[in-house]
């Protein structure tokens, strides 16, 4: 008899990953430099859902690591969250050119590996930084003045909307309402 064969829940992340990487769904495949697939611990409590590559990311292949994504990294830091314990993403995986906003057919185009990557890491709560992610798992589309900081639900895992990142280098006044936010995330997570 054959030995079953199970497959691990990384190998599934990989195989998603391979697709991803080579997905052809939308036009923004035409003008990406490297597909932004995620990065962190499949198994993280807490997940970060951001908009889509800019200009780093899409030259480095990597979610957050240009001027809002070190501003990111560095208020977790002063949370006391590990970045390596959590996982970040983004609802689009292709960069807009010149970073111009996601249009609707792209969103939906992309959705589908935005809710793969969740239902695979099942985290308890999920961060949505900025108003798209925050429409896409919280069908909420008011303001994030009043959004953030409130609790939704996607499927069973706790949804907390967030200013994105670029709007705090814009707005440094609401670094001190993100972070509050964080420890609010931090609290929830722990759970
Ligand atoms: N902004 C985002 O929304 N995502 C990134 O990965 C970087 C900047
Ligand atoms: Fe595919 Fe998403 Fe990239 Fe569009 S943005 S090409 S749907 S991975």
């Amino acid at each position: 008899m054959q030995p079953v064969k199970f497959t691990s829940k990384e190998d599934i992340f990989e195989e998603l990953k391979k697709e991803v990487l080579k997905c052809k769904k939308c036009e923004l495949h035409k003008t990406r430099t490297n597909v932004v697939f995620g990065e962190g611990d499949i198994n993280a409590d807490l997940m970060f859902v951001g908009e889509a590559p800019g200009k780093d990311e899409d030259l480095q292949g990597r979610p957050f690591v240009g001027r809002a994504g070190r501003l990111l990294r560095d208020l977790l830091r002063d949370v006391g969250i590990d970045v390596k314990s959590v996982y970040i993403a983004n609802c689009l995986k292709c960069r807009p050119p010149n970073n111009r906003d996601p249009l609707a057919d792209e969103l939906i185009a992309c959705f589908g590996y935005l809710k793969k990557q969740i239902e695979l890491i099942q985290p308890k709560v999920i961060a949505t930084l900025g108003r798209y992610s925050t429409y896409e798992l919280t069908n909420q589309k008011g303001a994030l003045g009043t959004l953030r900081g409130k609790v939704f639900q996607y499927r069973n895992i706790k949804v907390v909307p967030m200013y994105h990142p670029a709007y705090l280098l814009r707005n440094p006044k609401a670094v001190d309402i993100f972070v509050e936010d964080l420890k609010k995330v931090k609290s929830l997570m722990m759970q």
